[in-house]
């Protein structure tokens, strides 16, 4: 099932990026010759689930931004609007600029270039079944261990632990809800979406939406982009 719903995506580009050597925030890390951002922006502007975009440039970069929309013939990219001190400060910011009779809202990182429209399909598909809220994940293969400082602590089950990925989906009106709430530096919004006792359920993610934080990653990223245009 695909809803008929609108949906737009906000795409958070803002990081610096600290952990990838380099002089630009990460959305313009070079992955393939192009800016990291441009692989997001082009997958999701193709995708004819995605009715309109918002993106939270990093601060400063909003006119490149602008102009890279431009040059990949972006056009469902509808404003660019300066990202905030953190995230969940520029998915505020983002958010604000989604018009408000938009029923259904993903909330994308750029930093997980490989986005593909079988995801969003899944992700608009429970939305549709009546989730606030849904996020993909994937099985966790190793043990996970909770530590304080050098000492283990707990080992958590992990037959019930999955590690999440973006994009997220929700119905507008509570994603709006949980961010006109106060926010906090919760590392995703679902979690707040959770504190507020929304209903939240996971689909399977893609390895392939790996998230870039360090040169390695660019790489292996790259390698992947590689095979599929191959
Ligand atoms: O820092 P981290 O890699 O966890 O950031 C996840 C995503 O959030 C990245 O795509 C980054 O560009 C975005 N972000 C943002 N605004 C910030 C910090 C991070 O849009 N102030």
């Amino acid at each position: 099932m695909v809803t008929s719903a609108s949906a737009w995506v906000v795409v958070c580009a803002a990081g610096a990026g600290k952990r990838l050597a380099g002089t630009r925030p990460k959305a313009f890390a070079a992955l393939a010759g192009q800016p990291l951002l441009a692989e997001s922006l082009k997958r999701l502007d193709d995708c004819e689930l995605v009715d309109g975009l918002v993106v939270a440039a990093p601060p400063g970069w909003e006119e490149a931004t602008i102009l890279l929309a431009e040059e990949l013939d972006c056009d469902k990219v509808s404003s660019v609007v300066r990202g905030g001190r953190d995230r969940g400060e520029s998915v505020s910011l983002a958010l604000a600029e989604v018009p408000a009779e938009v029923e259904l809202v993903l909330v994308h990182d750029a930093a997980r270039p490989l986005i593909s429209e079988q995801v969003v399909r899944r992700l608009l598909s429970a939305l549709e079944q009546g989730w606030d809220a849904v996020v993909p994940a994937l099985p966790v293969s190793d043990t996970i261990k909770r530590v304080e400082v050098e000492r283990v602590v707990e080992t958590l089950e992990r037959g019930s632990l999955v590690a999440v990925q973006t994009p997220q989906g929700f119905r507008a009106e509570v994603l709006r809800a949980a961010y006109g709430a106060e926010h906090d530096e919760a590392t995703d919004c679902s979690t707040l979406v959770e504190r507020r006792g929304g209903r939240v359920c996971w689909v399977e993610g893609e390895r392939r939406l790996h998230k870039v934080t360090t040169t390695a990653d660019l790489a292996l990223v790259e390698s992947w982009l590689a095979e599929e245009e191959g």
